[in-house]
């Protein structure tokens, strides 16, 4: 049986090598790129459709790159300390690159975890997908996080990085004595990079920590410095960014002529117990 249940009757999945397959017949193909699309059609009609193929490539590129390793690791830290076996859900994966990271050094201390990886954008599923490509502990779907292809308290970890957050879902899926791990973007985070773009740059509100029902564990700020000598890896970072498609025709151009950036890479990690 798979982690997935069928997102139209909730009943378990077998796979074959091509195809999710529920008791009740209702069958979800696995794509040649390996992950399942599990949306239905109710799910297409949110405003944020997700990543489109230019951003998740600009994504892969600039991650790829190591700018924001530290968040990686301290991710990967954090899941490593709260996860004792069973099932970790990443829950608005993008193109996967932290979803690797840590599955990676879960995997050492628990070589019988499993990892399940959603994002409603297919093109980001594609390339996280490809990351997993032959391990049988992964599993890729494309689904929302407003309705989560999984079953209640299946979840012994949750991890949820920059993608919009559903108190309500997360709860259904977490098990009792599970770990949501989040990560947020911390008060200074590329404050340079806005304020090269914006005549008036703000920081990044920091927002109460508190979620209902949950029991706060703790946060942890990360930060560095990143200079990036180069004006696509500079692009990639800016169409990585919500400010990418609320920037009007001057601040693109600004952001077309920087030739180096040096820039706050700043985070918060913050881990909750249910
Ligand atoms: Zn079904």
């Amino acid at each position: 049986m798979r982690v997935f249940i069928c997102p139209v009757c909730k009943s378990g999945f077998q796979r074959t090598d091509n195809s999710y397959k529920c008791e009740n017949g209702h069958c979800f193909d696995i794509s040649a790129k390996g992950y399942v699309n599990l949306l239905l059609s109710k799910d297409m009609n949110a405003k944020l459709p997700g990543d489109n193929k230019m951003m998740v490539k600009a994504r892969t590129d600039f991650l790829s790159k190591g700018y924001y390793s530290h968040l990686a690791e301290e991710m990967s830290k954090a899941v490593c300390q709260c996860f004792s076996g069973g099932v970790i859900l990443d829950a608005g994966c993008g193109e996967g690159y932290y979803t690797e990271e840590i599955y990676r050094s879960v995997n050492k201390l628990h070589p019988d975890a499993r990892l399940c990886a959603i994002d409603i954008s297919k093109f980001a599923c594609a390339a996280a997908a490809k990351r997993f490509k032959g391990n049988k502990s992964c599993e890729t779907a494309a689904a929302s996080v407003f309705r989560i292809p999984m079953a209640d308290e299946s979840a012994d970890v949750l991890v949820t990085m920059f993608a919009p957050f559903c108190r309500e879902e997360y709860l259904r899926v977490l098990k009792k004595g599970g770990f949501l791990i989040m990560a947020i973007p911390a008060e200074n985070h590329l404050f340079s990079l806005k304020a090269a773009v914006y005549d008036e740059p703000y920081k990044n509100e920091t927002a109460d920590y508190n979620i209902e029902e949950l029991g706060f564990c703790e946060s942890r700020h990360i930060s560095r410095t990143i200079f990036i000598d180069n004006n696509e890896d500079i692009k990639s970072l800016f169409s990585m960014t919500p400010y990418y498609y609320k920037t009007g025709v001057e601040g693109h151009e600004r952001v077309n002529s920087l030739k180096s950036l040096e820039t706050e890479a700043g985070f918060e990690v913050l881990i909750y117990k249910k």
